[in-house]
């Protein structure tokens, strides 16, 4: 199990999402942006966004995921 922060998966506060995969923190920080914006937080909107158009264009954002799903990877077991 390891934990990633909302901002080091380019958010904007320190909640901490713990999984086995770098999909799996994805998965809970996209979830996340979600329920901040529909809760109106404008700090997390920008995060959202960008979140927002990674599903809209795959391709272009696969070095993306990638560089996200390799930093989760070199984090330490927790
Ligand atoms: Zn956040």
């Amino acid at each position: 199990m390891k934990t990633i922060t909302c901002r080091q998966l380019g958010g904007p506060c320190d909640l901490q999402h713990r999984g086995e995969t770098g999909d799996e923190v994805i998965q809970a920080q996209d979830k996340h942006l979600k329920e901040m914006e529909a809760a109106g937080d404008a700090a997390h909107q920008p995060a959202r966004d960008d979140m927002k158009a990674r599903w809209l264009h795959p391709k272009r954002s696969l070095g993306w995921y990638r560089d996200t799903k390799r930093a989760f990877d070199e984090l330490p077991e927790d």
